[in-house]
């Protein structure tokens, strides 16, 4: 029986330096079995190295790194990649021109031949490519080849398979096809994945946990859920969304904006502090523009705001306005086609409990 609490892939305060600047500071987390986790991040944020060291090739100065539960990497010593058990699919698949595809998939195969075959049929039905066996990675589309470097990762049902901007190579409309049919292959084969990813939009559709990383550091890591809707601070809000950023102080407790007053948890008397929200959060009163809507414990007070400019995005139209009490600009997103004149008023509130309040600067 295969132990389903030990992690598959354990970092423990992991640092890695390179030219005397962190590139990874203390990075710990653990990968559990048939788990997809996402490390998701700008560029430079030590997303790569993290994987680097995972595969082994490449070692920290610091910390320790498990592979089910064994110790494969510390500053003194790290076990070489072929012996860590791991898969690895990179931007640029790189199978082997000269090997057909059934080579290919069967190059980390040990077993007798039979049964080498056996799983190469077996994994070429997987990724819908029976048939396929004799081509040559040439004759094969963006996607197909992607499919064969998944099936080629698989075959030695390793412990975990380590990607790194797997889909950034396929155009978009392949992209999402292929991202679901691997994601389908991965969650049936039960293998826990570390994916590499600084687009926002994928690490949401493949992750059952996001690792949000930012100069060489997990600032966060929970499900999608949980990062886009309690997210730790106004740069992890802003990495998945436009957002609005409303300036205040805490003033006998409270905050005052136009859209009313917020309670300050744990923000000292006096200090700034910023109210965040995504521009879907915005709701517009389409229907009154001169009587006042009420006040409401979900939407707080509306606020007077004049349209300034609109822009329509195909799925949704984006709305600028400008409030009338503060001047600041604040941006809406409404579904479908509504693109009202510039200059236009409308009544503005804020669903109270999709705002965050962070400390302000
Ligand atoms: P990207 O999305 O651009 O690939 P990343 O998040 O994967 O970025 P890393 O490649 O892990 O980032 O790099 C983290 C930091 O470490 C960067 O500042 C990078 O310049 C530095 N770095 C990485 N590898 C080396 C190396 N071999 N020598 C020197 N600096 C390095």
């Amino acid at each position: 029986m295969p132990n389903t609490t030990l992690p598959r892939l354990e970092l423990n305060a992991v640092s890695r330096r390179f030219e005397g600047q962190n590139a990874l500071d203390a990075v710990s987390f653990a990968l559990m079995p048939g788990e997809v986790v996402c490390l998701l991040g700008p560029s430079g944020c030590g997303k790569s190295t993290t994987l680097r060291l995972a595969a082994g090739v490449d070692q920290p100065d610091e910390g320790t790194i498990r592979i089910s539960g064994k110790t494969v990497a510390t500053a003194q010593r790290s076990t070489p990649p072929e012996a860590r058990s791991i898969g690895l699919i990179f931007q640029d698949f790189a199978l082997f021109p000269h090997l057909t595809v059934a080579q290919n998939i069967a190059f980390g195969l040990k077993s007798p031949k039979n049964t080498r075959q056996d799983r190469v049929a077996r994994l070429l039905a997987r990724v819908e490519l029976m048939g396929y066996e004799a081509k040559f990675p040439h004759q094969l589309s963006g996607g197909e080849q992607q499919r064969v470097a998944l099936a080629r990762a698989l075959a030695p049902r390793p412990d975990i398979l380590l990607m790194d901007e797997p889909f950034s190579g396929l155009d978009d409309r392949l992209r999402d096809d292929v991202r679901d049919a691997t994601l389908d292959i991965l969650k049936e084969e039960g293998t826990s994945v570390l994916l590499v990813t600084h687009e926002p939009t994928e690490a949401m559709r493949m992750a059952d946990r996001i690792a949000l990383m930012r100069e060489g550091r997990i600032v966060q890591m929970g499900p999608p859920y949980t990062i886009y809707n309690q997210p730790v601070d106004k740069r992890a809000a802003g990495f998945f969304s436009d957002i609005n950023v409303l300036q205040s102080r805490v003033v006998k407790g409270t905050i005052r904006t136009p859209f009313g007053r917020f309670i300050a948890p744990a923000i000292a008397e006096g200090n700034a502090v910023e109210i965040v929200f995504r521009p879907q959060h915005l709701h517009i009163d389409f229907d009154r523009a001169d009587a006042k809507p009420s006040e409401t414990p979900e939407r707080g007070l509306p606020a007077r705001a004049k349209v300034e400019r609109v822009r329509f995005m195909g799925d949704l139209s984006l709305i600028e306005f400008r409030m009338e009490k503060t001047a600041e600009i604040i941006k809406a997103t409404v579904p479908g086609m509504f693109l009202p004149p510039p200059g236009t008023v409308f009544w503005l509130s804020l669903r109270r409990d999709r705002c965050f309040v962070f400390p302000g600067n």
